[in-house]
């Protein structure tokens, strides 16, 4: 297979970047939960811990190859607790299975784990509160690949400022985690066209994790 271009980023300097947990565990739930609580407990963003009616950790494989990031809870996960179960999370269930993989094979995560009241994009502090988590949730889960989908899971994981059309196509690097960017679910949901983009990346994922996909 013809090697994939890789993009160094280097590590965002205003992060937080000392793992709550030690990687390297072989009882990563364990640890999870243990952030989980934390993270249960978290006021760190006045606003959001008051208007939340609970955190939304992250759901799936602790020991997944591959993470799915994304921005925010919506009012569909704010109310059960859990990453993409809204519209959008049912369209990356189809997309995950058209790729053979469950929603359990992969681990399913965002940015924030509070809701932003009206859905709105998470506010740079707001990001660097929770920044702490997410890199504490990936320390422990060690995943290969990270898939960013849509431009403020990208731009914040990567600390870039470019557009999404503009940084598909190719891997970037996290630490030692290969990057793929492309769109949201929910921008697939208002902008059905761009589905065919989408799969073309997730088809050049799978390529490079080596999962072979059936012919369509
Ligand atoms: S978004 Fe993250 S940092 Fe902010 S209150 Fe929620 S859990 Fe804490």
């Amino acid at each position: 297979m013809e090697e994939s271009p890789v993009q160094s980023v280097s590590e965002p300097s205003g992060a937080v970047a000392e793992p709550v947990v030690a990687p390297g565990s072989n009882n990563a739930a364990a640890e999870l939960d243990v952030i989980r609580q934390r993270v249960a407990g978290c006021t760190r963003c006045a606003e959001l811990a008051s208007t939340r009616t609970q955190t939304v950790f992250g759901t799936g494989n602790p020991q997944a190859r591959l993470v799915m990031l994304g921005e925010a809870p919506g009012a569909d996960e704010d109310r059960q607790g859990e990453p993409f179960v809204g519209r959008a999370g049912q369209l990356l269930t189809k997309i995950l299975e058209a790729c053979t993989l469950q929603r359990e094979d992969v681990y399913i995560l965002n940015i924030l784990k509070c809701r932003p009241p009206g859905n709105r994009n998470p506010l740079p502090d707001e990001a660097a509160n929770c920044r702490e988590y997410l890199d504490a949730q990936l320390a422990i889960i060690q995943p290969e690949y990270i898939c960013c989908m849509g431009a403020v899971a990208a731009r914040n994981l990567l600390e870039v400022d470019t557009s999404i059309g503009k940084m598909r196509g190719k891997f970037y690097r996290y630490n030692d985690i290969k990057v793929l960017c492309t769109y949201h679910p929910a921008y697939l949901l208002r902008n059905p066209s761009a589905k065919r983009q989408v799969w073309e990346d997730m088809q050049f994922l799978m390529a490079e994790m080596g999962i072979e996909l059936p012919e369509k």
